[in-house]
Order: C-alpha cells, then sequence, then structure tokens
C-alpha cells in the first residue's frame, strides 16, 4: 500500500470530517478522489456471501467459462470486476476458524468477539453498536435481506446483541424492536420460541407496526407510498426457514435479486438508506460439500449484486457497494487428487437439484415405510442419474462400493448413523447417500473439499462506488466497519 493511501484508510478509520483532514495537513497526504474530498455516500449496500471466498468464487467463473469455452478461463463475474479489491481475514478471538456470528459481529461493529456470540464482548456483558443502527440514528432507511432465516446468524448481526446466537427467538424480538425498515427473504426458525410456547414473533411484529408479506403476489404489491415498515417472508422456504437454493428455484419464485429490487424501491429517500444482503446459502450447500449449489447460490448473489450496480450507476457519487464474504466454508478448492490437473467444470451443469432437493423428494420419501436393511439402490438410480448427472453402473468398481455403503447407512437412518463417529469424514452427518454423490460428482469435475465446517482462509472484500478505494488491500474484517463507517461519515465515539 502505497503512503498516501495508507493515510486515507487511517483518516478515514478515524472518520474524521473532511474540514478536520484538511487542516491536519497537505493535499498530497489524501488519495486521490478519496472519501475526505467528497460528500460522504448515502446509499450504501454491503452484500455478504456467507462461506464464499476465492474458491466458491473462482468456482462460479471456472464454471460459467467451461459452459462457454473449451479454452480453460475464468468468465468474470460483475462483482469481481469492481475497481477495489482487497483480503480480509476472518479469525476471531476464540479461533483462526470463525462461525457466522461472531464474523457478522466483526464486520458489523468493528469488533473481534467469540465463536457464536452476536455483537456482545466474549464475556458476554458488553453490547456492541452495529453500522446499521447508526445508520437508523442518523436519520437513514435501513433493511436486511438473507435468503436464510431472517433470525439466522449473519442477518442478525446488523440488528441484534445474544449471548448465543442460538437464542433465535430473542434475535427475532430484537429484529422487531429495530425498527428497521425493511427486512426480507426467509422466515423466522423460531417464531415462537425453542419450545413453542412464547409469543408470536409476528404478532409482536404486526402490534410495532410491520406490515407481513408472505406471497411472491403481496411482495410485487409493496410500493413505497404505502408499505410502510415491511416484513417480507418468502412463499417457498425450503430447509430450516430458508428460501430454495437458486438451482432449484422454480422460475415464478422471487429471487435474490428481486429482494435487493424491492429494498432499493422501499428504502430510498433523499437522506439515505443502508441495505445489507447475505447469500447465506452458498455456505450450507458448501457444508454439504455440494459444488453445483454452491456455485448456482454465487452466480445469483451476483445477478443480486447487478441491480445494486445498476442503482449505483444513477447515483455514482452517492453509493457505494461493498461485496465480501465473513469466512470461508468446506476447504473448497479447484483441484483434487483424483483429476491432478485436469479439471471438467462442464460437468458440474449435470447436476440439476441441491443435495437439500434429493433428500427432501428421493430420498426421504424412499426411506419413509422402510425399514433399515430394506430396499435396494436399483430402485433410485434413474433418480440419481437425473439430480447428479451420474451412472452408479458406469462408475469404476471403487466408486459403486462407495455408493452402495452408503446408500446401506442411509437407509439405517439418522439414530444409528449419529452414533458411527468413524464414517464422520465420509459423510460428516449428512446422508450418506447424498454426499457421497455430490463427492462422485464434484471430483469428477476436479473440485476437492477438506471440511463439513468453515476454514480459516482470508477472503475477498470487492468495493465500487464513493469510497472504494479504501476497501483496497490487505486488512482485517473488522476494519470493515471501520471503512464504512468513515465512508457513511459516521460519528464513533472514541472507544469503538
Ligand atoms: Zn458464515
Amino acid at each position: 500500500m502505497t503512503r498516501s493511501a495508507r493515510c486515507a484508510v487511517l483518516l478515514a478509520a478515524l472518520a474524521l470530517s473532511s474540514a478536520q483532514v484538511f487542516a491536519m495537513g497537505s493535499r498530497e497526504q489524501k488519495a486521490p478522489g478519496s472519501v475526505q474530498e467528497t460528500a460522504p455516500a448515502k446509499y450504501v449496500f454491503l452484500f455478504i456471501g456467507d462461506g464464499m471466498s476465492m474458491a466458491q468464487v473462482s468456482a462460479a467463473e471456472v464454471y460459467s467459462n467451461a459452459l462457454a469455452s473449451k479454452t480453460p478461463g475464468q468468465a468474470r463475474l460483475g462483482f469481481t470486476q469492481f475497481p477495489s479489491q482487497g483480503l480480509t481475514t476472518t479469525y476471531d478471538s476464540s479461533s483462526i476458524i470463525t462461525d457466522s456470528a461472531s464474523a457478522g459481529t466483526a464486520i458489523a461493529t468493528g469488533n473481534k468477539t467469540a465463536s457464536g456470540v452476536i455483537n456482545m464482548d466474549p464475556g458476554k456483558t458488553l453490547k456492541f453498536k452495529t453500522i446499521a443502527e447508526y445508520a437508523k440514528e442518523m436519520g437513514w432507511k435501513v433493511g436486511v435481506v438473507s435468503n436464510v432465516s431472517l433470525d439466522h446468524a449473519t442477518p442478525a448481526s446488523f440488528y441484534a446483541k445474544v449471548p448465543s446466537r442460538g437464542d433465535m427467538y430473542s434475535i427475532a424480538t430484537q429484529l422487531v424492536a429495530s425498527g428497521f425498515d425493511y427486512f426480507g427473504g426467509g422466515g423466522f426458525a423460531q417464531p415462537r420460541g425453542k419450545k413453542g410456547d412464547q409469543a408470536d414473533v409476528l404478532a409482536i411484529a404486526r402490534e410495532a407496526g410491520y406490515r407481513i408479506v408472505n406471497t411472491a403476489d403481496g411482495f410485487r404489491k409493496l410500493d413505497a407510498a404505502s408499505a410502510g415498515k415491511v416484513i417480507a417472508i418468502n412463499e417457498t422456504l425450503q430447509d430450516s426457514e430458508a428460501m430454495p437454493y437458486e438451482i432449484d428455484r422454480h422460475p415464478d419464485d422471487l429471487s435474490l435479486a428481486d429482494y435487493v429490487a424491492k429494498g432499493i424501491e422501499l428504502l430510498m429517500n433523499d437522506k439515505g438508506f443502508f441495505l445489507a444482503v447475505e447469500s447465506g446459502k452458498i455456505d450450507w450447500a458448501c457444508h454439504a460439500n455440494d459444488a453445483a449449489a454452491s456455485i448456482g447460490d454465487t452466480l445469483a448473489f451476483d445477478s443480486a449484486i447487478a441491480v445494486a450496480v445498476a442503482f449505483q450507476k444513477l447515483h455514482p457519487e452517492d453509493t457505494l457497494i461493498v461485496v465480501t464474504g465473513d469466512h470461508e466454508t468446506g476447504g473448497m478448492s479447484l483441484g483434487f487428487a483424483g483429476t491432478k490437473y485436469t479439471t471438467a467444470f462442464e460437468r458440474v451443469s449435470a447436476q440439476t437439484g441441491s443435495y437439500v432437493a434429493f433428500d427432501q423428494t428421493v430420498l426421504d420419501p424412499y426411506k419413509d415405510g422402510r425399514s433399515p436393511g430394506e430396499g435396494s439402490l436399483k430402485d433410485l438410480l434413474p433418480e440419481i442419474q437425473r439430480f447428479f448427472g451420474i451412472d452408479v453402473n458406469a462408475l469404476p468398481i471403487k466408486d459403486r462400493e462407495m455408493v452402495e455403503r452408503a446408500f446401506v447407512r442411509s437407509m439405517k437412518g439418522e439414530v444409528e448413523r449419529a452414533a458411527q463417529e468413524d464414517t464422520y469424514l465420509l459423510y460428516g452427518g449428512y446422508e450418506p447417500l447424498t454426499v457421497t454423490l455430490t463427492h462422485i460428482a464434484n471430483q469428477s469435475a476436479g473440485i476437492g473439499w477438506t471440511t463439513y465446517s468453515h476454514t480459516g482462509v482470508p477472503v475477498p472484500t470487492y468495493a465500487l462506488g464513493n469510497g472504494q478505494q479504501l476497501f483496497d488491500g490487505y486488512y482485517d474484517n473488522t476494519d470493515i466497519f471501520r471503512k464504512l463507517a468513515a465512508v457513511m461519515n459516521v460519528r464513533l465515539p472514541a472507544t469503538n
């Protein structure tokens, strides 16, 4: 980083006004076009690809290229062409490998905390103020979009403070109490609490003045003039109150891009808005080692970001778009021991549904009514071909035996499987048959996985618009908060 850029970052981190900066020193201390020379941004988008690091982004680009060309290459996504790019470290206070709660806390508040904690210190006594709350305090409108449940760790990081991300009912009531203007995407995982004995959070939200919409039709009819504060829950929810994977999405269903477009429509005003958008199922796909689902959601994430880019083109002076990941998931890699220096990413397109869709529509119904030991893999071969593009009979004998063993394990059911800790490396707590099939499909494309959890590698961060240059370089996830605060001209207390 150059001296002037370093200086710009430092000044921005201190959130000094342009007048103060000018008073401090000569013009050469400022990077050209830096925030100190222009008015602060007032339309700020923060996109978080959950579980999205370089491999997830590159896999989507290599896949797109492989569909169109036999020459090796990467068809660039829109956001990877942003003019400012950085690398962001993601460790938290308890581990090199963060979880979404502590990562969200770092990004939203600038503070490191322990895994599982949202917007509180590791001792779980202090509470941290979020960038979204600062925005609301400045009179901006605020929106939070996620395609997983709205009370999940990443969206919660913008409005809730809880000792444990598992306190989803408390998170949900804090969502209502936030008074933020627009929540959209998934539903609530515990709308009546863990035991189902609490007041319905949707009723509480209605009483607090929120309009609840849970049909695509109702969503499309929302307009800024009459909507008021909105909680928009997707009509189709696939797993754990989340929107469907892009690979499973019906063309008539709403997409993440639709939620961003509606957010802009509802939040637009002269003072400003802050819109946080999470693509949460890149992470879920990678936990399950399902590259096709991850790539589909990464491409859909790019389409959602493109909606913000179109807005930025209309309001270039006032807009900042930041895209980052909260951590990597799965230890995904472009390369696998079995395929050495070759890849065949076009094969990913042979998969037509996610691991979840296969479980829900094929495997679970097949298991229903059959006792362990019953059933034959033969019955499922046509569906396996249809979902994963795998002709099991044409596989090498070792792979075929692996699928057979996995089928037997799946038929034995959840309880017995959980006790088989020796099978964790093979199946990671997922349906043995399904995860074996995604492994075979991914490996034949040259995609490898090392874990069913997160990893500690840094993530890329991309920025476009007013203040973009602050996001160049190599910095920590806590710095994202300070950079956003600088561009938004948030007055931080001295301790932050
Ligand atoms: Zn995460």
